[in-house]
């Protein structure tokens, strides 16, 4: 899907690999995250000590990786990659952590997903860079410290509201992506216009900021098929090529993806625009709970289809505009 916010396949991360900002400075948007960090590892620098643990929280597609690896970049250090689902096992999490070298930024995407049994070995190595590891079974079993290097964590997560207290409150900071504007799509467009060499107009690259979700991920993504689409045909990547071959696509004006359709369109049809609750509202769309509270609705919210009230989920007035539905007169069902 064009216009998801996760990452498509292996082709996708190496394209994504080239127009990923190497610092700060080059990282478009996120005004007051940057400046945060920045700060974070100035201190760090002067007093020449690791950064403190960082956690990223927001949508897919806005960033965190790409700020890890700054973290990394801009420390001059190096940079290990996990995930939380790669973290099934506390020794999964252990032989990582014993083979970080001093100074090392550790990122973790995903990180409410990691094992109960490996959170509790992180707070340790988090706090005081050191973790016990148990030895033997049953009541022969003992637990032998073992010292880390000092490292920096970078978690990342869809869901910060999902991470235990402990784990959430040894992180130095967390920093909150939030979708990006226009002009900040627009930015984010015309520096990976000229990374990958395309021609493009100013307006053609509004359109494409206008329907790509708030989102750099489905930024980068539709512009690649629009120099597809110029490529295949001969033409200029002009507003009327954007266009073209973003209704070719399916993306609509207001770049909604097919989760995020069909999320409305059962409000607006089955529950005669709301409210209805989180949890009926999965079961009717088919999707998890967890997946349309943190990646479909907030940019439902944002772009004013959505509203939630404590009775449930409503679609606003200007969702049933957008999809050229009109309320049922009379009752609710
Ligand atoms: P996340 O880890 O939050 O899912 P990523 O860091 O992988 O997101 O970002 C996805 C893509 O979007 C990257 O390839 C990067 O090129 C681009 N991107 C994200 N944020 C920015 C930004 N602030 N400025 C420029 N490009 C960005």
């Amino acid at each position: 899907d064009l216009t998801s916010p996760e990452l498509e396949s292996e082709a996708e991360l190496a394209f994504e690999g080239a127009l990923r900002p190497k610092s700060l400075t080059e990282f478009v948007g996120q005004t007051k995250v940057r400046g945060q960090l920045e700060l974070l590892l100035r201190a760090a620098a002067m007093q020449g000590r690791t950064p403190d643990h960082v956690l990223l929280a927001g949508p897919p597609g806005l960033g965190k990786t790409t700020l890890a690896m700054i973290v990394a970049h801009e420390g001059n250090r190096p940079l290990r990659m996990s995930s939380g689902p790669a973290i099934q096992h506390a020794g999964d999490l252990a032989a990582v952590l014993s083979s970080l070298v001093p100074g090392e930024v550790l990122f973790i995407d995903e990180i409410h997903r990691m094992a109960r049994s490996a959170e509790e070995m992180l707070y340790l190595a988090m706090e005081d860079f050191r973790i016990d590891i148990m030895v033997g079974k049953g009541a022969g079993a003992t637990s032998i410290p073992l010292e880390l290097s000092p490292f920096t964590l970078v978690g990342a997560t869809t869901r910060s509201g999902l991470l235990p207290n402990p784990l959430r409150d040894r992180f130095g900071f967390t920093a909150h992506l939030e979708f990006y504007d226009e002009p900040e799509l627009e930015e984010v467009l015309r520096r990976a216009a000229a990374l990958i060499d395309v021609d493009i107009d100013r307006d053609a690259l509004a359109e494409i900021a206008g329907r790509c979700r708030g989102t750099p991920r489905i930024a980068n993504r539709l512009l690649r098929r629009v120099r597809d689409y110029a490529l295949v045909h001969g033409r200029r990547a002009d507003i009327t090529t954007v266009r073209e071959a973003l209704d070719l696509y399916d993306v609509d004006a207001l770049g909604l993806d097919r989760l995020d359709r069909s999320v409305v369109e059962t409000i607006l049809t089955r529950f005669d625009g709301g409210p209805v609750g989180l949890n009926t509202l999965a079961v009717s769309v088919g999707e998890e709970a967890d997946t349309i509270e943190s990646v479909v609705e907030p940019f439902l919210v944002r772009v004013g289809l959505l509203t939630r009230t404590p009775r449930g989920r409503i679609a606003t007035p200007e969702a049933w505009r957008h999809f050229g539905l009109q309320r049922r007169p009379g009752g609710l069902f």
